[in-house]
């Protein structure tokens, strides 16, 4: 599992998080709903041991992450966490088969066995053809596609996606879900995604909403 316990953030002077809470078993996929600047995405890294909160707990596993040095939060995000944001994550010059196969080579794997293993994600995805094109020459959705796919590709215990299927259209983020729901459901992966669009969100087991850096609403699915 992973959890929040009350957390506060602010950047400088501007409070992002006010007392979040939040958990997230495994296997289970969650939304995390919310007004824009409500404080989603910092939640969001927090919960990844990206951000380390002003006060408030991070735990997963039974163990608490915010209180591990940086290199060690690092570590476990190569290990245990995939992540999909929404802009600027793929490295342009790089092949898109190259960029889904990252992070197994940044986990030590040799490159033809990265490859070969970054491969079934394009049919899985809908993106046939398109292994060895550069990042930096593919759609909005091709790229986003492409950016679900280095996240899930180590197969992590957490997934956490920042609006995975804002720049898709409505039957590619359907795809996209039923992925995202076959990963949790039948691998154990858990996701924790974050959206603004309810028909996104009613693919998940539960829903959370934030407002003004609180989780203040919880919705049964
Ligand atoms: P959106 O739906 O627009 O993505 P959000 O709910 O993800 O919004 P956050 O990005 O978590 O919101 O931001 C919460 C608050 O923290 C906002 O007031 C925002 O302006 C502020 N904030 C977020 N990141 C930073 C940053 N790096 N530096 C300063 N302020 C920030
Ligand atoms: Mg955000």
């Amino acid at each position: 599992a992973i959890e929040a316990r009350d957390v506060v953030l602010s950047f400088g002077e501007t409070p992002a998080l006010r007392g979040a809470s939040v958990a997230v078993d495994p296997g289970e996929i969650v939304a995390i709903m919310g007004p824009s600047g409500s404080g989603k995405s910092t939640l969001l890294h927090c919960l990844a041991g990206i951000l380390v909160p002003d006060t408030g707990e991070i735990h997963f596993d039974g163990h608490r992450i915010d209180t591990l040095s940086e290199q060690e939060r690092s570590m476990l995000r190569r290990d245990r966490f995939g992540f999909v944001f929404q802009f600027g994550q793929l490295v342009p010059e790089l092949t898109a088969e190259e960029n889904v196969a990252l992070p197994l080579l940044l986990s030590g794997a040799r490159r033809a066995a990265a490859l070969a293993e970054a491969r079934p994600w394009f049919a899985r995805l809908g993106l046939d053809g398109l292994e060895r094109r550069r990042s930096g020459e593919l759609s909005g959705g091709q790229a986003q596609r492409v950016a679900l796919a280095r996240g899930l590709v180590a197969r992590p215990k957490v997934l956490f996606a920042d609006e995975p299927t804002g720049a898709l259209d409505s039957l590619t983020g359907e795809q996209v879900m039923d992925l995202l729901v076959t990963s949790a459901h039948e691998e154990g992966t858990t996701v924790v995604l974050v959206t603004h669009e309810a028909r996104i969100a009613a693919y998940a087991d539960r829903q959370v909403i934030v407002r003004d850096g609180k989780v203040n609403a919880l919705v049964g699915a």
